[in-house]
């Protein structure tokens, strides 16, 4: 049961729950990929109709961003609440630990990917790191194959969006993985060079701001992000 927010259908689940579902998938023996969009995702779902398919056919549809949240609110079909593909790919990341299941990390700059796998493997022991590449490339044909190589059975697709679901999409089903997952910039927070918000600023779902003061490049990616609230408030209007 999935609820539609500007064109895009969202799974509304708590992050235990969809943490669950994704350890189900990746033990699966077909493909599939979660996506977790943001206000900005959702508004480049509303602009091509191809990317918006890509998202929808998505296994799981996870509300990364606060905004999404309160655009649920304003449509009258409210979520549990964010989750956060960073939470998701951690609580992941500590079922595998058990598991033994093989996860591959691929995008962000090089050397990137692998300062990250570093610093994950000592933080969840006995978790398989069994490759990684940065997600500068060109060709993806050396990639799929770098990635059936590996036996993996996780991917973590951090090439940004809309690159990273239209990659998935496209190439994940050749690469032998059971589950792979767009998540934007996570693999700079795993290897330390980003900073995420304290606990206390994402409780109060102000993680967006902590960002800007942090990043204040991304002034002009977040300037739409109200706009996207009055599509959400004009949506309603429409409806009787
Ligand atoms: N990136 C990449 N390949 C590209 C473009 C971007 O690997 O061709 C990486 C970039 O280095 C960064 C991530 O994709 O690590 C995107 O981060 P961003 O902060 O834009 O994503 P968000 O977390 O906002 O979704």
């Amino acid at each position: 049961m999935r609820k539609e927010i500007l064109g895009v259908t969202f799974d509304d689940l708590t992050l235990e729950e969809a943490v669950a579902a994704g350890e189900q998938l990746a033990a699966g023996e077909t493909f599939s990929y979660v996506v977790t969009p943001n206000p900005e995702i959702v508004n480049l779902g509303r602009q091509s109709e191809d990317y918006r398919q890509v998202l929808n056919r998505a296994a799981l549809v996870l509300p990364d961003g606060i905004g999404v949240v309160h655009a649920a609110k304003i449509l009258g079909t409210p979520l549990q609440g964010r989750v956060p593909g960073i939470d998701f790919a951690a609580g992941l990341m500590a079922r595998l630990a058990e598991t033994g299941g093989r996860l591959f990390l691929l995008g962000a700059k090089p050397g990137v990917a692998d300062q990250a796998a570093r610093r994950l493997t000592d933080q969840y022991p006995g978790l398989c790191i069994c490759g990684t590449h940065h997600g500068y490339f060109t060709d993806p044909a050396p990639v799929v194959q770098t990635i059936r190589e590996a036996k993996a059975d996780v991917v973590f697709v951090c090439l940004g969006a809309p690159k990273q679901e239209l990659w998935m999409a496209r190439w994940g089903p050749e690469t032998g993985a059971h589950l792979m997952a767009g998540l934007g910039g996570v693999l700079d927070v795993f290897a330390g060079n980003v900073k995420r918000a304290p606990a206390a600023w994402q409780k109060l779902g102000l993680e967006w701001c902590y960002r800007l003061l942090h990043q204040p490049s991304r002034v002009g990616r977040m300037a739409k992000l109200p706009l996207f609230l009055v599509a959400a408030a004009r949506e309603k209007g429409k409806k009787p």
